[in-house]
């Protein structure tokens, strides 16, 4: 006996069908991971106009949730490099996460220059800090507000003050 077109089994099932697919695509678009990288690198080249249009709506839309996102994880990334570089004030030891400040010892500029990059904080910024700890543990260190003012305002009453910190 034939069997009839609609026993597809449990795929009968709009929901069970669905969530196959999701589960499929996923699994597809993990094993495929760096040739769909290079065709959609490829496709933003080639629909320069259409992507950045289509870019913007879906920001425009989409922004409260972009902006809280791209908070969070500026968020996560300082609490990483803050605790790479012992998480507590080098001058005075507060280590309260919202009193410290990422202090570049030799300034903000010669930093800049020696890490060959423009910007200066935010996301940016931290990742290449995670990813060179190397430099970060040799160009930064963390000092509270207070400190970080006395250091820029009194250099010399700082320096006298917590001759250990460089
Ligand atoms: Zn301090």
């Amino acid at each position: 006996m034939m069997p009839s077109a609609s026993t597809n089994g449990p795929f009968d099932r709009l929901e069970t069908r669905k969530e196959y697919m999701r589960g499929y695509l996923q699994q597809y678009r993990h094993s495929n991971r760096l040739r769909l990288q290079l065709y959609g690198r490829k496709w933003r080249q080639q629909n320069r106009d259409r992507y950045l249009a289509i870019k913007r709506r879906s920001y425009i839309r989409r922004r409260d949730i972009a902006l809280a996102y791209a908070r969070k994880r500026r968020l996560e990334l300082q609490k990483r490099v803050f605790s790479m570089l012992g998480g507590c004030c080098v001058a005075c030891g507060d280590a309260d996460f919202y009193h410290l400040k990422l202090d570049h010892i030799r300034g903000k500029r010669l930093c800049a220059r020696l890490e060959r990059r423009s910007a200066t904080s935010g996301t940016g910024l931290y990742i290449w800090l995670i990813n060179h700890p190397e430099f970060t543990l040799r160009e930064a260190q963390l000092l509270c507000h207070n400190c970080n003012q006395m250091k820029s305002l009194f250099p010399a009453q700082f320096y006298r003050h917590f001759p250990q910190v460089k």
